[in-house]
């Protein structure tokens, strides 16, 4: 066992329905076999616990490890590639590097270098848009696998609208699949994702595949992209013209559920909105992407009053970095950018989003630092004079040091990342 002492931030409850911030100043966090098996002031811990080892971290917060729900595996050497829309940006630097992973060496380097971004952020927990070559994604599963993350994955698909070497068929689809699926779902902390890139990109013959992984592998998650610009969603409705909606193409198939999260939807109807409210599913926003591609303004209130669970995706590559917290800043400011359409998001609403609304989109039973949670955690621990460090010595209340938490901290600040006790 080990006592964590700390400054504590979590968010258990959801802000959006009336939870707030958990503090604990000087806290104590008992953790046995990766488990947080006891919680309190540290004081009275130690004096319960006497003689088990302590992990000091005082100095910085010790915050929940964050959760990308969005985020493109094969995109980490394209980040940074501004200003252009998305189907143009597809076409002139993601994909051409998404074809690069074909070879077997390169997709393993770019695998070392995905897995240590996340890691580097703080990351814990993700759901990572895979490869569209199967090799591809068994080196993603084995490097996460390594290095100790916690990862949701899969083949991604598409049979038309991309460049040849990405594009599969129905039934390779399917077999590709199910064998990533045999060997990684469920195995240590992986678990597969059924992944069409998105319906411009997959015909429903490649959809009902997906659909049939999805009934074949129980317990598998589902995710793709919805509505995320104009141009694109313009050619989603022309090649599905029986479909009611953008949405409507994957839940035509079945593939809207509880264990679906979508990603982007920033171009919402009220009727996909009811829709994905009805199924539970959950949708992933990428503020920095949205920004980066010129997507639009993502309407968060809309969301939250038609009752749609949001979590946070950095989106890498058309994101701009792997940090959740530059993440749930973007976040605040397009929502203040939204005006009276906005919602105006307290630090509490910032963490929840990049923590436990992610784990709850995920199905994981991580995102806080309750008892009875494994110990997935990050440490925030600027060194002295930095403007974060001074940010933190003179925060009113933990509120604002939160906010301060947001607003400056850089995956530089990062000290320390752990997943179910273990130090990575
Ligand atoms: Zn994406």
């Amino acid at each position: 066992m080990t006592l964590v002492r700390a400054r504590v931030m979590d968010t258990p409850e959801d802000p959006f329905t009336g939870g707030t911030l958990r503090h604990g100043e000087d806290a104590g966090l008992l953790v046995t076999e990766g488990v947080i098996t006891a919680r309190g002031a540290y004081g009275s811990l130690r004096a319960t616990f006497p003689d088990e080892e302590v992990l000091d971290l005082r100095g910085g917060v010790l915050l929940p490890g964050f959760v990308d729900t969005h985020v493109h595996y094969p995109q980490v050497r394209v980040i940074g590639s501004l200003g252009l829309p998305l189907l143009e940006w597809l076409e002139r630097c993601a994909l051409p590097e998404e074809c690069r992973l074909a070879e077997p060496s390169y997709a393993e380097a770019v695998a070392r270098e995905f897995v240590g971004g996340l890691v580097a952020a703080g990351t814990t927990s993700a759901l990572v848009f895979g490869s569209h070559f199967a090799p591809a994604v068994d080196t993603l599963f084995a490097e996460v696998s390594r290095v100790g993350l916690r990862v949701t994955s899969g083949l991604v698909v598409s049979d038309r609208a991309l460049p040849e070497p990405l594009l599969t068929t129905p039934d390779r689809a399917y077999e590709e699949a199910r064998a990533l699926a045999a060997r990684w779902h469920g195995e240590g902390r992986t678990r597969y994702a059924v992944t069409p890139r998105f319906s411009y990109s997959t015909s429903e013959a490649t959809l009902d595949a997906c659909a049939a992984v999805l009934k074949d592998e129980p317990g598998t998650w589902f995710t793709s992209h919805v509505n995320e610009n104009p141009a694109e969603v313009a050619a989603v409705n022309a090649l599905f013209a029986d479909a009611l909606h953008y949405v409507g193409t994957y839940d035509a198939h079945g593939l809207v559920t509880e264990r679906s999260v979508l990603a982007h939807n920033v171009h919402a109807t009220d009727d996909e909105l009811v829709l994905l409210a009805g199924r539970d599913a959950a949708v992933a926003h990428c503020p920095s992407s949205n920004s980066a591609l010129g997507s639009g303004l993502f309407p968060l209130r809309r969301h939250v009053e038609h009752g749609v669970r949001v979590a946070l995706g950095s989106d890498v590559g058309a994101g701009t970095g792997f940090s959740m917290l530059k993440e749930g800043l973007q976040a605040s400011f397009m929502q203040a950018l939204l005006g009276p359409d906005g919602l105006l998001l307290t630090p509490a609403h910032l963490l929840f989003l990049a923590t436990r609304a992610g784990a709850l989109a995920l199905g994981l039973e991580v995102g806080d630092l309750g008892v009875g949670r494994e110990f997935d955690a990050v440490w925030i621990a600027p060194g002295p004079g930095n403007p974060l460090d001074v940010g933190l010595r003179h925060a009113a209340s933990p509120e604002d040091a939160l906010a301060k938490v947001f607003a400056l901290g850089t995956p530089a600040d990062v000290a320390g990342v752990w997943v179910a006790g273990e130090r990575l």
